[in-house]
């Protein structure tokens, strides 16, 4: 099955009106939207003029958490509908920096999941384990319980439209990228297990396995991209800091 590489710009809380409209003009600029599908997840307050400046551009939206709630008073979160009203097309939700600093559990990550679909965006589903546990052999056991904790919530068939993120913690913003080969075992192991999640549905968790995009994470960089993306089951990137210039992002976007 070949499947669109996609190359997702994190670019977490950083950025200023002035600097996020000249890194999408210089985006917009230098993109070719005959290659991988490009999207960029900008700070919530920036979304909107994010969305007017990619309009009628091949540039996609995306937001970088969500409120699993869907309305109310819940003061300083921002739900589903309101990003999808602001023109996202993506919502990451369970980025290790949610999960490790904001406490978000397993299960409000499952949340999260559901209700950025339930608003017809895709959520990017971000699994990973730290250092102590890779050293310990617990990679697997990690990703599988991350993975676990959703599909069990949702059911394997709304994977279909759902994206993956393998983010090992170790690799993000150190500059320490996992090997092209430990990715690709992740990765692997990670369309296995959706693989194995359908029971009696097991033709839809086939091509719910097959189909998904799997991106990899951890200090992506232009000088290793191509190796990374090279491998069979990965299918492009999210990118920290390297998203933040626009040359190097392109160059990213262009590897894949
Ligand atoms: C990220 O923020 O998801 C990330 C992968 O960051 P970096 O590329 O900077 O490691």
């Amino acid at each position: 099955m070949t499947r669109q590489p996609l190359v997702a710009g994190n670019w977490k809380m950083h950025g200023s009106r002035a600097e996020n409209a000249a890194l999408l003009e210089a985006l917009l600029h230098g993109h070719s939207p005959s290659g991988a599908e490009v999207l960029v997840c900008a700070p919530f307050v920036y979304l909107l003029e994010s969305s007017r400046l990619l309009k009628a551009s091949h540039i996609l939206l995306g937001a970088q958490s969500v409120c699993a709630e869907a309305m109310g008073a819940f003061t300083g979160e921002v739900s589903a509908s309101m990003l999808k009203d602001v023109g996202c097309a993506y919502v990451i939700v369970g980025h290790s920096e949610r999960r490790a600093i904001y406490r978000e559990d397993d299960a409000l990550v499952a949340r999260k999941f559901v209700a950025a679909q339930s608003q017809g965006m895709t959520p990017i589903l971000c699994v990973g384990e730290t250092l102590e546990e890779r050293e310990r052999q617990q990679t697997f056991a990690v990703i599988g319980r991350q993975l676990r904790a959703v599909f069990d919530v949702t059911g394997i068939a709304a994977f279909k439209t759902a994206v993956i993120a393998y983010e090992p913690v170790w690799a993000i913003g150190t500059g320490k990228n996992a090997t092209a080969e430990q990715a690709q075992e992740v990765h692997a192991f990670i369309r296995g297990e959706l693989r194995g999640a359908g029971g009696t549905d097991a033709t839809i968790a086939n091509a719910v396995a097959a189909g998904i995009r799997i991106l990899y994470g951890g200090s992506v960089k232009a000088s290793n991209a191509k190796e990374i993306f090279a491998m069979a089951d990965v299918d492009g990137g999210l990118v920290g800091g390297a998203s933040l210039k626009a040359d190097e992002f392109l160059k990213i976007c262009a590897a894949a």
